[in-house]
């Protein structure tokens, strides 16, 4: 895929040069500007045989970069899942971009900041047989990014794996065979933080506009004097550094997702991850009004649905919901919408039919062979919003980061006129915020499914 007659000497004359492609309007690298972002949750990505250990390992210094080629024998090693669907991408090769100072080195930047390294692991969708072919499909490649960072100058283990070959690779064409060690050890695999992803291209000519960008946000480690093997490197007509500019992202959206762990099930305690962070799933719960025009929280255009539902969860780093409603980022809650249609919702019927067994205000149930995942909206990979706000209860604690699904599902009318006529009392200070009286009934049913 090496293009000859290029360096990172001559970056803004590629334009020129490979005007069929590098001149594009969906280029990378990109500043990724956080705020800038939809969100969308999804179960992960899949990372098969990462964890084999390759029967031959290749390192090789093409002028551009080093990199790193793994052949299996009986496997590939694969990527599949999460926003790539049921599509799998098998791994090619890895290879870095880097600079000369702290501060610089990545391709990519997060609201205008760069890491010292960037690692790019390169896969191309399994459909197309070869990377050859891959190249000339829009959803050909997908390519994992993931950064390094020197600012607690701590050791990489897995980077030593390389630097011990450098002198080998030290200047272009050469390459050696190196011990060869499951590429899991990267960790990108155990990354279970946000990741965020947009449609751009390769970042070296011809630069292909073929590449689904995933990009872990939380940096790793490296250790000043790793960074300082990268900065030795000799590269073609002398470059000392191999990241692009930043290309305009023009009318691309980037999505983040939020990994949920997709092992929810019954009796365990289900959570999900959240910047870094894992929030306990603690209950879920309703609000609706007298009528179809009422009973959302949250308006979505000045408009309201006839049912909102929140899950409430709680930072698990404090140990207690008690102890989280005291911090900042102590609550998450789930908030998803319903409006009336003739499609019945299952999760909601599931809750209803428990709901007849909740006789007295404060008795509870508990739902056998439930599955929280039941819910629409924890499979929902469409529009989301966050905004940090409080609880909707006298005490206003602002605590919480609300996690929005914009689209709403589907109840029907006998499912919201049950809701309706469940017998809760009236007079509960609670749930009753007086500042928006036209919310009709703001009563809330807590279900509480797991104990
Ligand atoms: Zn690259
Ligand atoms: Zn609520």
């Amino acid at each position: 895929m090496v293009e000859e007659g290029w360096d990172y000497t001559n970056v803004d004359e590629w334009k020129k040069e490979f005007p069929q492609s590098c001149a594009g309007s969906k280029q990378s690298p990109i500043n990724i500007i956080l705020n800038n972002t939809k969100l969308a949750y999804t179960t992960g990505l899949e990372w098969k045989n990462y964890d084999f250990t390759p029967a031959e390992m290749r390192l090789t210094n093409n002028g551009h970069t080093i990199q790193l080629q793994a052949k299996w024998y009986y496997y590939d090693a694969y990527v599949t899942s999460g926003p790539l669907g049921l599509n799998d991408y098998i791994f090619e090769q890895l290879h870095f971009h880097w600079g000369q100072k702290d501060n610089e080195g990545s391709e990519h930047t997060i609201n205008g900041k760069r890491c010292e390294l960037e690692i790019h692991m390169v896969h191309w969708k399994r459909d197309y047989g070869s990377i050859e072919n891959a190249v000339n499909y829009s959803d050909g490649l997908v390519v994992i990014a993931s950064f390094y960072t020197v600012l607690l100058n701590r050791k990489s283990q897995v980077l030593e794996n390389i630097l011990d070959a450098i002198s080998s690779v030290q200047n272009v064409n050469g390459t050696t065979k190196i011990e060869p060690f499951p590429l899991s050890d990267f960790k990108v695999a155990d990354n279970y933080d946000d990741f965020i992803s947009y449609s751009g291209s390769l970042t070296t000519p011809k630069c292909n506009e073929v590449v689904t960008w995933i990009i872990l946000l939380t940096p790793f480690s490296i250790s000043k004097k790793q960074i300082a093997k990268f900065r030795s490197i000799k590269l073609n007509h002398g470059s000392k550094y191999n990241y692009r500019s930043t290309q305009p992202l023009n009318d691309r959206k980037i999505r983040v997702y939020l990994q949920f762990d997709p092992k929810w099930k019954n009796f365990d305690t289900p959570f999900l991850k959240y910047k870094g962070n894992k929030y306990v799933f603690q209950q879920l719960h309703f609000h609706w009004g007298r009528n179809d025009q009422v009973g959302s929280e949250h308006t979505v255009n000045k408009k309201r649905y006839s049912l909102e539902m929140h899950m409430v969860h709680w930072n698990k780093n404090y140990g207690s919901l008690n102890e989280a409603i005291n911090h900042k980022d102590g609550l998450i809650v789930v908030a998803s919408f319903y409006q009336v249609s003739n499609v019945k919702s299952v999760a909601v019927q599931d809750i209803l039919d428990a709901a007849e067994k909740v006789e007295e205000e404060g008795s509870s149930w508990q739902i056998e062979n439930f599955l929280l995942s039941d819910f629409e909206v924890v499979n929902d990979k469409t529009s989301w919003i966050s905004y940090n706000g409080s609880l909707t209860t006298p005490q206003c604690l602002e605590v919480v980061t609300w996690l929005l699904s914009l689209d709403p599902y589907d109840v029907t009318e006998n499912q919201i006129r049950k809701i309706r006529s469940l017998k809760l009392s009236h007079n509960d200070d609670h749930d009753n915020r007086p500042t928006q009286p036209l919310n009709g009934r703001k009563i809330t049913l807590y279900t509480v499914l797991f104990f």
